[in-house]
Formats: C-alpha cells, structure tokens, sequence
C-alpha cells in the first residue's frame, strides 16, 4: 500500500497535490512519501516479528537520499552498503556504525580501513584473500573485525539476469562446496571474528522457492561448520523480494517471507540479518515528467516525456516496467510509445502502452520509481541532475537539488596546454 491516490480527480502524495510540486520545483523530479516509508519499514519488521534475534540493515543501494535513511534510522533500521561512499551517507543519517552490514565484491583496502576506523559491525567477505587483508588491517589498528562469509549456494532465483547474483557463475559469494575449507582457513586468524554466512540470490525476487532453497543450504552449511567445531552466531539472509512494477503482478508479501524464514531458521539459534531495498522504497516513490510533445508515429504516437533514461535507468537497462499515469487524467486512453529526451533509441520507458490520454504539457508519473531510480541518475546529454522531493502529510521539501550543468561545467577544467 502506497500514498500516493487521486483526490478530485488530481493524483496527490499524501495531501500535496503533484501538480503543486511540479510549480514549485519543476520536472522531472522524484517524489517520495514518508508516510509510505514508515509503513513499508513497518510491515517489513512485522513480518519478521516471531523470530527470535534479527537486525534489518536497508540496502542503501535502492535509495541513498539521506533524508530517506533518516527516516528510516527512525524505524531502527540499520544499512547495507557496497562502498565508502555508502558508509558516509549511513552515518550522515545518524545510523550507528555496528548496525552497518559491508557488502560488495570488490572492497578497497583503503575502504577496509575506513570502515574499520568507523567501526562498522559485519563485514560480509566475498573472497578467501579478503578476509586475510580485513584482519591483517584490524591487526595493525588493534581491532577485531566481525565477519560472516558470502556464499554463492548456486540456485537460480528465476529474474531478470542481471540482477541475479546466486548462480554459481555469478561474481558474488564463495562457492557454498569452498565454504568449510575457507571457514577453517579464516578463523583461526587473529583480528578476524567470523561468526556466520552470508547470502543474497538477487533482486525482484516474485517467488519464495529460490529463497527457500538457498536458506535451506545454508541451514546445512552451518550445520556442517558446527559440527567442525565453529561458533556460528549470524546468517545474513540478504534482500531481494520483489515489488508490484504492474498492475495485477502481486509479488509475495512481506508476511508469507517471514513465514518461510521463520519455518526455515527454526533452531539454528543464531541473530538473522537481513538487507531489503526494493522492498521498502520502490512503491514509496514516483518520478513526475511533463510532456513535451506527442509526436506522431508511423504505428502509434510517442509521447515524449521530459524524463529520459539519465534519470530513471531501469526500462533502458533491465527492460523494467513502471506504470504510466496522468495525474490529471481526463478519462480519456491512448496507445502510445513512451520515451524521453536522449538521443538513444534505449531512451525508450514502454512501447505500445495502453494509457491514459495526455497532451502537450500535461504532467504524468512513472510509479515504483523509489528503488534504483535517482541513486542510478546522471547527467548524460549534459542533462541536469534529477532532483528528489519528500513529502510529510500537508507539506514537502526538496531533499536534493537539481543540478545544472552549470555547476558540473564549473567541476571541469580546460588544462594550460589547450589555453
Ligand atoms: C542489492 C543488494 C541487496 C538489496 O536487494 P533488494 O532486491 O533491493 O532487496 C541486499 N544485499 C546485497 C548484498 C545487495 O547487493
């Protein structure tokens, strides 16, 4: 459930109308309801309300907007994050540095070492060598690293190829048939704590049986690693449940996943984490465009859009749907090809959509847009850089500024030699 409805015929967030926002900031722009936020984070942390000892870290990757993270530091939530970056903005927010989880596949050293220096509570180590370099660091700053081992339990989590990441061919994880033989190797070393496994299978997950498998193995994995005289403490589940992108595609709901956890951890006597995104911030956001031109077509019209892919780069990248809507529609519907600006045939948000009617300088919205939507923006055609409202009841604020290609111009500099 989302706040974002029609009232006397306008499509509002909360109780601000989209075309007041639109006055106010112009187009395109990101909107996020805070309302919708809390209640996501809600449900999610009911649905997992029977277990025992858990920690929900949000993907940060999905949405970054610090204002975002605040809210959702507010709800308890700790961070996943894939890069120094990421721990920046999770400490901005006000998250504590041992409820960040430290994924990524590819983790500098120097990014080691600052999280070391902050603190961070588990690193989730992709490769046997980084292990030895995590507590070889902690070492020599007199620390203790807590870790938990990312395996690659090989099941095939049944979406979009890229945005799979537990095949066996995948880059992420060790193999789950390396884990005992790496587990033994990392555990006697000093400045390293590894307490547990790591997985996550992939994003946009519509089926709960991947999940289930990959959980399962798990389950025997830490059977295995005990049995071998191993303290296992921790199994980070990952993220990856799926968001309604359209219409009448239900995926399963925050509760049937907990459900399957709880049946599925049963007994294994350790605090579970967990890394949603999507799940929490895709349905709390909507990129709102204008359009600039409906543009006849040999087959069907364009309806041009002020948005492109530079600022919502899903459709262009994981062939993505998000809903189209007026928000003042006239009741009349259009089959139309939707694009944007760039000068890229992949600028392209649907073909052949069955919409509502809009013209020239009407205002429309693409929804579902919270997740991997502004965090993937960037400034390509020198485009500016979408800005990001958030919405609290009766009021809003611009929780990032558009940037011109002023300011990005002003970054670059012409060197002696051409001057
Ligand atoms: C991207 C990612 C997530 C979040 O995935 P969602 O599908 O947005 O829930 C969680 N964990 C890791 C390691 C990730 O890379």
């Amino acid at each position: 459930m989302d706040h974002f409805d029609y009232r006397d015929g306008v499509l509002h967030a909360e109780n601000v109308p989209m075309t007041a926002i639109a006055e106010a900031v112009g187009t395109p722009v990101y909107i996020y309801s805070r309302a919708t936020l809390e209640r996501h984070a809600q449900v999610f942390a009911d649905a997992l309300s029977t277990l025992p000892d858990k920690h929900i870290a949000f993907a940060i990757k999905a949405n970054p907007n610090i204002a975002v993270l605040k809210v959702l530091a507010r709800q308890g939530f700790g961070a996943d994050v894939v890069s120094g970056g990421e721990i920046a903005r999770a400490l901005a927010a006000g998250m504590k540095a041992e409820d960040i989880v430290f994924s990524g596949v590819g983790k500098t050293r120097a990014e080691l070492q600052y999280a070391l220096d902050a603190g961070i509570g588990q690193f989730n180590l992709e490769l046997e060598e980084e292990g030895a370099v995590l507590a070889e660091l902690a070492r020599a700053m007199g620390k203790t690293a807590s870790a938990v081992l990312r395996v690659n339990p090989d099941v095939d989590a049944g979406t979009h190829a890229k945005i799979s990441t537990g095949k066996s061919e995948n880059k992420f994880g060790v193999p789950i048939s390396d884990a005992a033989g790496i587990f033994a190797r990392l555990s006697g070393l000093a400045g390293l704590n590894l307490r547990g496994i790591a997985c996550h299978i992939g994003s946009q997950l519509f089926d709960l049986k991947p999940l289930e498998a990959a959980y399962a193995r798990i389950g025997e994995l830490v059977a295995e690693l005990r049995a071998a005289g191993h303290v296992i403490d921790r199994v980070d589940l990952g993220g990856g449940l799926g968001v309604p992108y359209e219409r009448g595609k239900v995926p399963p709901a925050p509760a049937e996943y907990g459900a399957m956890v709880a049946r599925v951890t049963r007994g294994w006597d350790v605090k579970l984490m967990f890394e949603p995104g999507r799940v929490i911030v895709g349905n709390a956001g909507v990129l709102l465009t204008r359009v600039i031109w409906v543009k006849p077509g040999v087959a069907r019209p364009y309806v041009i859009v002020d948005a492109a892919m530079n600022d919502l780069a899903r459709p262009a990248m994981y062939d993505a749907w998000h809903d189209f809507e007026a928000v003042v529609p006239n009741g009349e519907r259009m089959v139309a090809n939707i694009a944007g600006p760039v000068c890229e045939t992949g600028d392209t948000f649907a073909m052949g959509r069955d919409i509502d009617a809009v013209q020239s300088g009407d205002l429309a919205v693409f929804r579902t847009a919270g997740a991997y939507g502004a965090t993937m923006a960037s400034t390509y055609n020198s485009r500016p850089l979408v800005p990001e409202v958030m919405v609290d009841g009766n009021q809003f604020a611009v929780v990032a500024d558009r940037i011109l290609p002023e300011t990005i111009i002003a970054a670059e500099c012409v060197p002696d030699f051409l001057k």
